[in-house]
């Protein structure tokens, strides 16, 4: 047999601008470097994926909201910054925007996955693509970049009688935008804060609550501890307002039974390394195409489409039966 997929040709560069309005050159990824993505102790601490995005940046055109990163370095103990720019000082939407677009730009926007169905009595893999080239963006608004830039402090006023001591007065909140370092506390600290998550992932982001206290301080993780949910969810609400970057969260359907179901991108191994990632599944079982009528009853409200190989849908039960074939 000699009947390769053809390559598809695509520049070695491309000029992204990110939400928050920073705009840098990315290069294709080696081979090199999907061997970071496999390492298992960078990905949990998060670093694998930065380092990977900071080789990947070949040149800063516009350091955006980011001026005063310019000749960045890191204090001691602090991780090494690869590259002309400190993705980790950068906020999650531009981190996980460029994330997105270092995989575009080096494999092209179809991404192809599985899942399996939610519903108990179904259970079914639910093969489905998408195209990561669709997925709407936020932008970084004019007003929170020139927050940002000028030190990443958000200020939030809850009305007076809406928190416990604050009956005759705001309780004003301030709060920061979520960076790479806060996603690194975040992987290093959650286990610590496993029965009080709720709370923790409030604690990352509020940097101080005046009349409380200042992070870190037990006195303000107490406080928040203690704060009404009702009020918890007007402060996540406001936080949700200016939030940017790419939407990661896919509806997908299952074909077989209508259930739908979200699901992050995961920034995997086999995200960046899509072939790598096939290789794995199990040979279609080829006799399998009894559903193939049921594919076109899809809701049009879900995104995009199954794929169209419904031989895969057997998959699962492939790998259950035969645990040696995707080593
Ligand atoms: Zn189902």
């Amino acid at each position: 047999m000699n009947d390769s997929t053809p390559i598809t040709i695509r520049p070695r560069t491309r000029i992204i601008t990110c939400p928050s309005g920073l705009v840098v050159t990315l290069r294709k990824y080696k081979v090199r470097e999907e061997n970071g993505l496999a390492n298992e102790h960078k990905a949990r601490a998060g670093t694998g994926l930065e380092d990977l995005l900071g080789a990947c940046t070949l040149e800063v055109h516009d350091w955006g909201p980011y001026q005063n990163l310019k000749g960045y370095k890191p204090a001691k103990g602090q991780p090494a910054v690869v590259g002309p720019f400190p993705w980790r000082k950068a906020i999650q939407g531009d981190r996980s925007y460029a994330m997105m677009l270092l995989r575009i730009t080096t494999h092209g926007g179809a991404y192809e996955f599985d899942e399996t169905c939610d519903n108990v009595t179904c259970k079914k893999p639910i093969p489905w693509e998408v195209n990561l080239e669709d997925r709407p963006v936020q932008m970084l608004s004019p007003a929170d970049r020139k927050i940002l830039e000028e030190g990443n402090r958000f200020k939030l006023e809850v009305p007076a009688g809406c928190v416990e001591g604050f009956d005759d007065r705001p309780c004003v909140v301030w709060y920061e935008l979520a960076t790479g370092e806060t996603e690194a506390v975040m992987s290093k600290k959650k286990a610590k804060y496993k029965e009080r998550l709720s709370m923790f992932v409030l604690l990352l982001r509020i940097v101080e609550v005046e009349g409380v206290g200042k992070r870190p301080s037990t006195k303000l993780e107490d406080f928040l501890d203690n704060l009404d949910s009702d009020v918890a969810d007007f402060i996540r609400a406001d936080m949700e307002t200016h939030n940017c970057g790419v939407e990661t969260t896919i509806r997908i359907q299952c074909q077989h039974c209508d259930t739908v179901k979200q699901v992050e991108v995961p920034f995997d191994s086999a995200f960046f390394s899509p072939q790598l990632a096939k290789k794995q599944r199990v040979v279609e079982d080829l006799d399998d195409l009894e559903d193939l009528d049921e594919m076109e009853t899809v809701d049009p409200e879900a995104e995009v489409v199954p794929r169209t190989t419904a031989q895969e849908d057997h998959q699962a039960e492939l790998e259950t039966q035969d645990p040696g074939s995707s080593s």
